[in-house]
């Protein structure tokens, strides 16, 4: 007997259909003598209508108002797929956040869970009952509904899996395991049988949304055992392990997009101590993350500086910067929200030099321009136009000889 925490996301749950393949799956476990938590996320799309709902009434809305909004997504899959389950027999009920609770800090839209308490689910587990629990969700200090940032429900699982102290998190999603890189857009992505939780972590970072960053973080320090497996086909999935679990070391492991992120530059900003303070400073009191950064020198005593945000968070980095005109003092900024950054993962980065190289070398091959450049120890980003996604990392993906055979 184990105690397990399986979650699925929004393509799992999409129809009453789905619905019912899961509580299928749901039943099986619990037919084998396990006890069960299960983890939804809102039906396929549904998230992204209520986004779209909160965005077209007012760009800068009101965090807790969008939180009120978003997570009600997830409640009606708890629901219906507890009916489902005790439709076949199986005793069930559903537990929205609040009522676990899942407590989470106060930053609503992408809050940060701090203690979850399991143990009522751990008393009605144990006699057998599952516990279906809505992912994304929480409850904050000001006791109003919280939610984690999307692709949240992941977060949920692996938190909830460490609180009540499984043996196992199993994400069920659309695809059967974690690929050398999204396989709906490279073909000949591979499916690795095991990935390294830091790999991971840095993939998940730089857009691979097949986990939400923060859910390896977590799985990483709780050692929770997780594992991303097919909610449609009985096939083995992919682990994370430790980095000496691996036997064969790839130099490139994965590669990854994301199109999600906005390029801010900045004309004729005084070059002096400060500046990049007085830029920054306001944008990270509204939350406001900033990933990549340049500065070009300039000669007459003023500098170009260049920088991404996500663009869910443009509006409101168009407002700081404005307030902040004076005070910085630029001559005048521009945006680019149509770019993407590519990104190229790989623990073998640590004690191999050239892997930055072959990405310049590969993407020049293809005339595809890099507009900024960013690394760290274990993965060098590039930022370029978005149409040249799919060119760019279709040919990295070979060029790291990562294709399937
Ligand atoms: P869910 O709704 O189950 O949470 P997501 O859409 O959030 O599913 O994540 C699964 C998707 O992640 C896949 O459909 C795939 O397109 C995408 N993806 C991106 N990178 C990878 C990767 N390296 N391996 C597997 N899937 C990936
Ligand atoms: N429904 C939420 C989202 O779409 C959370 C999740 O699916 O993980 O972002
Ligand atoms: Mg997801």
């Amino acid at each position: 007997m184990a105690r397990i925490v399986m979650k699925f996301g929004g393509t799992s749950v999409a129809d009453l259909d789905r619905i019912r393949n899961v509580a299928a799956r749901v039943k099986r476990e619990v037919a084998a003598g396990n006890e069960v938590a299960v983890v939804v996320s809102a039906m396929a799309g549904v998230t992204n209508q209520l986004v779209a709902w909160c965005q077209a009434l007012s760009p800068l809305h009101d965090a807790r108002e969008y939180d009120a909004v978003v997570a009600t997504g997830e409640q009606v899959t708890a629901g219906l797929l507890a009916i489902a389950l005790q439709d076949i027999g199986v005793e069930a009920r559903s537990w929205q956040g609040w009522q676990i609770p899942v407590a989470t800090d106060d930053a609503h839209g992408k809050a940060r869970i701090e203690r979850i308490d399991g143990e009522e689910l751990v008393r009605r587990m144990g006699i057998g009952q599952v516990a279906v629990v809505t992912g994304f969700q929480g409850i904050g200090p000001d006791r109003r509904i919280t939610t984690l940032g999307r692709g949240g429900s992941d977060t949920s699982a692996v938190a909830l899996a460490a609180a009540l102290g499984a043996d196992r998190c199993d994400i069920y999603t659309d695809v059967d395991g974690v690929y050398t890189t999204d396989p709906r857009v490279v073909a000949k992505a591979r499916k690795l049988a095991k990935i390294a939780y830091e790999e991971m972590l840095e993939l998940a970072s730089v857009g691979a949304k097949v986990l939400q960053t923060r859910s390896v973080e977590l799985a990483m320090k709780q050692r929770v055992r997780v594992q991303v497996l097919s909610s449609f086909e009985d096939v083995p999935g992919t682990l994370m392990v430790d980095e000496d679990e691996i036997v064969e070391k790839q130099l490139v492991t994965g590669i990854a997009y994301a199109r999600d992120e906005a390029k801010i530059t900045m004309r004729r900003v005084p070059d002096r101590p400060g500046v990049a303070a007085a830029i920054f400073g306001p944008l990270a009191a509204e939350g406001i993350n900033v990933d990549m950064i340049v500065q070009n020198i300039g000669a007459d005593g003023t500098t170009d500086l260049t920088f991404t945000v996500g663009k869910a968070d443009l509006a409101r980095a168009h407002a700081a910067l404005d307030a902040g005109r004076a005070q910085i003092g630029y001559a005048e900024y521009t945006t680019d929200a149509n770019v993407a950054k590519i990104s190229v993962v790989g623990v073998g980065m640590r004690s191999h030099a050239g892997v930055a190289n072959t990405m310049f070398r590969t993407l020049a091959e293809k005339s595809i321009n890099i507009q900024v450049i960013s690394t760290s120890e274990i993965k060098v980003s590039v930022l370029v136009a978005a149409d040249y996604t799919e060119l760019a990392v279709r040919a990295l993906h070979t060029a790291y000889g990562l294709d399937a055979a």
